[in-house]
């Protein structure tokens, strides 16, 4: 089979290219190693329930936002998706003191100098930098290219920024209590901190029913305009010659696609072991690829609700029983911070479904690595109900009767993820970006093979956001960037 070109992993990433490509004219094909598309964005369906794995919300979703304009192109603005509290999309719990986000800058600096007063105009300026990080969005594609590798929102610390703007303690807990989005320590770069809580600033929205229909709607897009889309067909090597990739062969030689370009959609570290026998993948290349550390993962307890017992909250909670914010991912907070995601329900005003997520390290389940699923023993249960159950403890503090409301609990830890997206480690945001060592971590679209090229959350930015974008940045290595400006109109 020979295609103009062909994408290898269906996550957001995956399909949002499928679908610039398909629209330029070519003919491209995604290949997806499990038997359902989306990556992150899968959702699963138990008891006429559907609960999200990986995205649970998104911002900057209206008219004039960072997102608007990106979803349009992607016919994506017509899911359902529910606008949450505009004076709360957030609320920071810590140590039993709420405080709550609210969009619009304004809004959201009124909101919080009620409770610190003597901070206003701090919050001003922390807003302000917020809004320029976020309006240069789009410099790369407006002439303005921003070097990452030199920017100062990139080579500045996150932390510097908030510590240097801000000078109070409690506040500068409640700025960094969203951001289980990302994660929060000395090397996050502001430019990633600023963009992700801008564009919630902006606004935060939720979708209906999960977050599949993301996917769903770009697959049936995509086929329409001619694409394929191949469920387990799990790309296993990469050929190359004379420095060009040839064909993906899949499940150990069952098939083989052809094509005069490649995007990969999986952690480079995977891209690279396609790459095996490659002569033009320098041995140092592989090694800082496979070196680099990666995010955290996230432990997840589904909780499956009886009827009319849990009031459906419009806005999410994020809790913390530690000020250590800043170090939450770490082994000792363990247990100490999780976030609440409400599904929206079908209908009335009660949900039947939650989510409690909580950072959790590789290291927790790494001796269950090349096990299966459903298979793993029981140590590795006994660790998941140990997980859960601390995470519903901290919960019910807040949430009046939830315990008494469950009817059922799922798990997943970042071996799920492991396993069904091949993410190196389980990393919910891929490699982990470091301000301090950009040429290590900011990943370029181009690889060594000229003519294969890389996507998704561990090029550039993680999140719909940042995937987003980086496809744009894949795409135009084969339209050219001029076609990708006019085409989106930026
Ligand atoms: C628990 C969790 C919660 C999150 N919540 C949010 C949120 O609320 N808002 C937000 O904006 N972002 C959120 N994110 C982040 C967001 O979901 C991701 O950044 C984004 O979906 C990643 O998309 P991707 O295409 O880069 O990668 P992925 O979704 O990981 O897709 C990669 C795809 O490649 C496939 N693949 C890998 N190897 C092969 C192979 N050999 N052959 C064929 N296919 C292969 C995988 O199966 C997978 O489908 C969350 C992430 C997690 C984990």
């Amino acid at each position: 089979m020979k295609y103009d070109v062909v994408i290898i992993g269906s996550g957001l990433g995956g399909l949002l290219c499928a679908y610039i490509l398909a629209k330029s004219g070519r003919h491209v094909c995604v290949l997806e190693q499990n038997q359902a598309i989306g990556g992150c964005l899968q959702s699963f369906r138990r008891n006429d329930l559907t609960f999200d794995t990986g995205f649970h919300y998104i911002g900057g979703l209206e008219e004039g936002q960072s997102l608007h304009n990106l979803f349009r192109y992607f016919n994506l603005l017509h899911l359902p998706w529910q606008k949450l509290d505009t004076d709360c999309f957030d609320e920071i719990i810590i140590h039993g003191k709420k405080y709550q986000f609210a969009n619009g800058h304004e809004h959201f600096i009124e909101t919080l100098s009620k409770e610190f007063p003597h901070q206003k105009e701090n919050l001003r300026q922390y807003s302000k930098k917020l809004q320029e990080i976020g309006n240069a969005l789009f410099d790369n594609f407006k002439g303005k290219a921003i070097d990452f590798y030199e920017s100062p929102y990139f080579t500045q610390s996150a932390k510097e920024f908030i510590d240097k703007t801000i000078d109070d303690d409690d506040l500068k807990c409640v700025l960094a209590g969203a951001s289980l989005k990302m994660q929060l320590d000395e090397h996050l770069p502001l430019y990633i901190y600023a963009q992700i809580n801008n564009s919630f600033i902006e606004s935060a929205w939720r979708i209906k029913g999960g977050g599949m229909q993301i996917a769903e709607s770009l697959v049936n897009d995509i086929r329409k305009m001619g694409g394929d889309i191949f469920c387990k067909q799990k790309v296993t090597q990469l050929v190359d010659e004379d420095g060009r990739a040839k064909r993906a062969i899949v499940n150990h030689g069952e098939a083989a696609y052809e094509a005069d370009f490649f995007i990969s959609d999986a952690h480079p570290a995977r891209t690279n072991e396609w790459l095996e026998e490659s002569k033009s993948i320098r041995k140092v290349y592989r090694n800082r690829i496979k070196n680099t550390p990666n995010s955290f993962g996230i432990f997840t307890t589904h909780l499956q609700l009886k009827e009319n017992r849990i009031p459906y909250r419009n806005y999410n909670q994020y809790i913390y029983e530690t000020k250590d914010l800043w170090h939450f991912s770490e082994s000792s907070n363990e247990g100490k911070s999780i976030l609440v995601n409400y599904q929206v329900p079908e209908k009335g005003n009660f949900t039947r479904n939650i989510d409690l997520l909580t950072p959790m390290r590789w290291e927790e389940v790494q001796k269950w690595e090349g096990t299966h699923i459903g298979q793993r023993g029981e140590e590795y249960e006994a660790l998941k109900r140990e997980k859960a159950n601390s995470c519903i403890a901290l919960a019910a503090k807040y949430i009046d009767g939830i315990e008494k409301a469950i009817e059922r609990v799922y798990t997943s830890t970042p071996l799920t993820y492991h396993d069904y997206t091949g993410t190196q480690c389980g990393a919910a945001y891929g490699i982990q970006k470091d301000r301090n060592k950009l040429l290590q971590t900011i990943l370029p679209t181009q690889t060594p093979i000229k003519n294969l090229y890389q996507t998704g959350q561990n090029i550039n930015l993680h999140g719909i956001l940042g995937v987003s974008i980086t496809a744009l940045l894949s795409c135009a290595e084969i339209t050219g960037m001029d076609w990708i400006k006019e085409e989106i109109g930026l």
